[in-house]
This record gives structure tokens, C-alpha cells and sequence, in this order.
């Protein structure tokens, strides 16, 4: 069984996607071709925002983001505890400093309430300058953006939403992607919405945001590529990937999306009595970048993960450690403690899930927990 099953995806896919990779290649237009252009005016459609700048990839989309809005030296910029560790590693990689903020035991996405808490702890020290939040939609499931807007616009600080994982995602009638003030998401092929290699790309409604994000994007140009007015970066989605994934939006879009939500839901209802599944909030849908449910402690984890490997079922742990806890911080300083994010490194667990996933592949990985709980 896989994890994610590209392979499926694309023998699927194989005909349209070999067509548009052949197209690209005769055509010769391999940065920046019309692939790209359009697939920016689609992504800018489906999510429902102004603008769409594609790029290399969605830690590059990060860094955009905050150059955009010039978030640096001396500012604070508050970000989940509990994430992948670009969402902090680009905030620090512009000389901020990261503010980790403790995460909902149930979503695994920032605590509105401790986030308030921490903004205003940074307030009353005085050392730095509160100043961006980067929140993240876990697993596919979009933050909690009521509460966060509001908390942005009371502190007036720059929202950024870290959407790697929530592309298809949304909130009522509001799209993974549309809120906060810009965001980024990654088309990383394990993504939900995945190319054949890196991609990024990042929405925003701010016209002046966008313009300094296709500035900085292309070496702080100006008036054109060999006009260079800032420094910037060099980050640019490949054409090739452009191709494959205006393919991919369609199956995204017509039936994998929905696809994924069938097969999160049957896990949900095999699962739900005797393990902790993922709790997905009224009126949001998740795109289930991972569909991951929480032991009781590390050692049963470690056990449910042995039994699966015994039957060739692989899992994955997201993630082993809390920011925090990561080397790479360890110097910067934390305001408050973090014990739910602690407490989920060491028991949630990542099942395969997949848009083309049987409901037999998932009986199987059903019956083996569940043997398993039951000894
Ligand atoms: C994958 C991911 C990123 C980075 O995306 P890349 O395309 O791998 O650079 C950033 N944040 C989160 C939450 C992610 O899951």
C-alpha cells in the first residue's frame, strides 16, 4: 500500500499529461511560458482572490510574503508551535524572530486565545515588534481565521496564511488560500494539489503586495528582468510543472477532492470509537493533506506504527518534535510553553490516505488498528 499514490495519479492522468509535458517541450518556452500565465489566472479563480505569483516552491512562497510586506530585524512574528519548520525558518531567515504559540489539541491549528496571550506578553516586554502571524492550515484543515482576522486587524498586524497543505480547503463559502493578508501554499507532489517536482505559489488581494512579490521573485526587478531596483530572490514555477498542473486542477477539481473526503470520512466512521480521529470544525471542509489521529503516548504509538509495518501498511509521523524543540531554535526564546504541541510529537499518527485509495485499502488499515486496540 502507499502513502500517497502518485503512481495511481498519474496512470490515471497519463494521456493529458504527457500531451501537455510534450507540448511544453516543443514549444521551448520553458520559464515563465503561457502555461504559467494561465495556470496563474486559474489558481487566482478557483481560490477567489486578485492575484496568483507562482514560484519555486512554497518555503520560497514564505519568504515572498513576508519580503512583501518588509517583516524583518527587530519584529516578532507569532507562528503555531506545531508545523512544518519552513512556517518559522522563513520568518527567522529574514531576521525576524519566531514567537511559537501552543496549537488546539482537537485541529492542531494555532490557539486564537494563546495567540492573543503571546502578542501581548511581547507587548508588555518591549523587546520586539509584534508584527506578522504566519498561520497554518495543518493536515488540510484551514486555521481558525474568524478569530485570528479579527485578532490581525485589533493588534494591526500582517496575517500570512502558511496554506502548504489546505489547497481545496475552506470555510464556508471562503477558499483555502483567500485569507489574511497574503498567502503561500507549495504544490510539493505529496501536496494536495502536487506538480512533478517543487512549486509554490502565493494569493493576495493587495495590488502593492502582489507587485513586490513578481519583483522580488525575479531578482528585485524593476521596470524588467535587467532592471533591479531591490534585492531579491530567483523563484519561478517551471513551465513543465505549469503544464502538469493545469492537468491536475481538473481531476482536482471534477472528483480527487471530493475523492479524498470520502475516504477521510470512512476512516473517520471505521475509526472514531476507539481512537482519537481528526476533528474537523462545523462549516470547514479539509483538503487532508494527512488524515492523522493521536494515540495515547509515544509507546503505543511506536507500537501501532510497528504492527502497520508488519503488514506493509506505511505511516508517518507528523511531526516528531514541536518547533521548539528543533536545534535550529534553540536560542530563540519562548515566551510561553507549548504542552499541547509537546504532547502531539509524541502521539499523532499519519495514515495513508489518497484520492484513489479503495475502500478495501482502507479496511485494511481499519482492521489492523483495530485488532490491534482490541489485544
Ligand atoms: C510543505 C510545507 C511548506 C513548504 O513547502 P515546500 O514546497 O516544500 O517548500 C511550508 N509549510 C508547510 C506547513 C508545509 O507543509
Amino acid at each position: 500500500m502507499q502513502f500517497r499514490d502518485l503512481k495511481k495519479q498519474y496512470q490515471t492522468l497519463k494521456t493529458e499529461i504527457d500531451e501537455a509535458v510534450l507540448t511544453v517541450m516543443s514549444e521551448g518556452s520553458f520559464i515563465s511560458g503561457h502555461q504559467v500565465v494561465a495556470l496563474e489566472e486559474r489558481l487566482a479563480r478557483h481560490v477567489g482572490v486578485k492575484h496568483c505569483i507562482t514560484c519555486a516552491n512554497g518555503t520560497d512562497a514564505i519568504w515572498l510574503s513576508l519580503m512583501a510586506y518588509g517583516v524583518g530585524d527587530g519584529d516578532a512574528v507569532f507562528v503555531p508551535d506545531f508545523t512544518f519548520f519552513a512556517s518559522a525558518e522563513m520568518p527567522a531567515a529574514v531576521g525576524a524572530t519566531p514567537v511559537f504559540v501552543d496549537v488546539d489539541a482537537d485541529t492542531c491549528n494555532i490557539d486564537p486565545e494563546r495567540l492573543e496571550q503571546a502578542i501581548l506578553r511581547v507587548k508588555r516586554t518591549g523587546k520586539l515588534r509584534p508584527r506578522a502571524i504566519v498561520a497554518v492550515d495543518l493536515f488540510g484543515q484551514c486555521a481558525d481565521y474568524n478569530e485570528i482576522e479579527a485578532i490581525a486587524e485589533k493588534h494591526s498586524l500582517i496575517l500570512i496564511e502558511d496554506a502548504a497543505q489546505s489547497f481545496g480547503a475552506c470555510i464556508g463559502a471562503r477558499r483555502a488560500c483567500s485569507f489574511g493578508d497574503i498567502a503561500a501554499t507549495s504544490f510539493f507532489p505529496s501536496k494536495p494539489l502536487g506538480c512533478y517536482g517543487d512549486g509554490g505559489a502565493v494569493f493576495t488581494n493587495d495590488d502593492r503586495a502582489a507587485r513586490l512579490v513578481r519583483s522580488y521573485a525575479v531578482h528585485g526587478m524593476g521596470d524588467n528582468k535587467y532592471d533591479n531596483v531591490r534585492i531579491g530572490i530567483n523563484s519561478r514555477l517551471d513551465t513543465i510543472q505549469a503544464a502538469i498542473l493545469s492537468v491536475k486542477l481538473d481531476a482536482f477539481e471534477k472528483y480527487e477532492l471530493f475523492n479524498i473526503n470520502r475516504v477521510a470520512d470512512l476512516y473517520t466512521d471505521c475509526l472514531k470509537n476507539f481512537v482519537k480521529t481528526p476533528s474537523i470544525k462545523k462549516g470547514y471542509y479539509s483538503s487532508w493533506a494527512q488524515y492523522t489521529i493521536q494515540l495515547k503516548n509515544e509507546s503505543q504509538r511506536f507500537n501501532v506504527q510497528s504492527v502497520l509495518k508488519t503488514k506493509e501498511i506505511p505511516s508517518m509521523v507528523y511531526y516528531p518534535k514541536s518547533l521548539h524543540q528543533q536545534k535550529a531554535f534553540e536560542t530563540v526564546f519562548l515566551y510561553d510553553k507549548c504542552p499541547v504541541a509537546d504532547r502531539l510529537s509524541q502521539t499523532v499518527l499519519s495514515l495513508p490516505i489518497h484520492p484513489y485509495m479503495t475502500d478495501e485499502d482502507v479496511d485494511t488499515v481499519v482492521s489492523v488498528l483495530q485488532d490491534y486496540v482490541n489485544k
